[in-house]
């Protein structure tokens, strides 16, 4: 049985518990960070606990975390249950005041859970075949750039897209691509020019992103951070999104129209694996 975390104790998941007045559960008052692993290490952990902070520090938690602390958690997670590729999940919520109020009581502790799910990351069926995409309005509050547990949206936007036939769904604000349900989106233009929408409150900074944005630079390719509409993301040469879990997945389709050969793009296949190596060795 996976053996989870849960406020500074290891158990069985059958055993871990948590508070009905938790207010992650009454409030989606939570943040949270998945790491990948490979090869049984994590996969730009550094990256993900800054965005932790600064999840926190925007929501005003006056829980700080101990990182030192956190990859030690995360390290003995994989190591109990023997992951060698898949996922660490973090969560902070702040807390049970044992009661439901509206009103933040700063003195009540954080509870922090983490836990891991076992996950083939590299061989990967969707990027292979490559995404189909479908688009919907970006009705999220405005600040996506905190990674709150609150995820309803996402959720019910990727449950309509798998049941229409589709993998996935990028979101549109005023007319131009925010992001996807859980990954960020990028463009190649014709002259191999990668596109993504700029870094604001609109957007999860995604640390895949700023990964990729990096291995993009030293292939020489120039990176227009700006926004994109889904018109000129019909007619780009290439497609694809970024995450944790995902790395780097090639879009085939958005809205019915296939995006260049309707084929994953070699500049998404080559970013996928220089992402790939460059983060595997610098695993911690
Ligand atoms: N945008 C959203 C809305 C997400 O949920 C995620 C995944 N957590 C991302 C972007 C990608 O972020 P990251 O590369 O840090 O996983």
């Amino acid at each position: 049985m996976r053996i989870v975390y849960v406020n500074g104790q290891y158990l069985p998941e059958n055993e871990a518990k948590i508070s009905i007045f938790d207010r992650s559960f009454l409030f989606a008052d939570g943040v949270y960070e998945v790491t990948s692993v490979l090869d049984g290490k994590l996969i730009d952990f550094m990256g993900h606990m800054k965005r932790l902070e600064r999840s926190l520090s925007e929501l005003k938690f006056a829980f700080k975390p101990d990182i030192d602390q956190l990859l030690e958690i995360h390290r003995e997670l994989v190591k109990r249950n023997d992951i060698t590729e898949g996922l660490v999940y973090l969560q902070v919520s702040r807390g049970s005041a044992g009661d439901r109020n509206f009103l933040i009581n700063k003195d009540t502790p954080a509870s922090l859970v983490l836990f891991t799910q076992r996950n083939s990351l590299i061989q990967s069926t969707l990027a292979d075949r490559g995404q189909k995409i479908v688009t919907r309005p970006d009705i999220r509050w405005r600040r996506s750039d905190i990674k709150t547990v609150q995820l309803l949206y996402a959720s019910l936007l990727k449950t309509e897209a798998y049941a229409e036939g589709a993998d996935d769904v990028w979101m549109v604000l005023d007319g131009f691509v925010t992001e996807g349900s859980s990954n960020n989106a990028y463009i190649v233009t014709h002259d191999d020019t990668i596109v993504t929408r700029h870094l604001s409150t609109d957007i999860l900074h995604g640390i895949t992103r700023q990964s990729v944005i990096r291995c993009a630079a030293e292939l020489g390719l120039t990176v227009e951070e700006r926004p994109f509409t889904v018109a000129e993301a019909q007619n780009a040469k290439e497609a694809f999104s970024t995450s944790a879990s995902s790395f780097v997945c090639p879009v085939v389709e958005i809205d019915g129209t296939k995006i260049g050969t309707g084929t994953p793009g070699p500049i998404a296949k080559r970013l996928r694996q220089i992402y790939i190596d460059a983060n595997r060795a610098t695993a911690l």
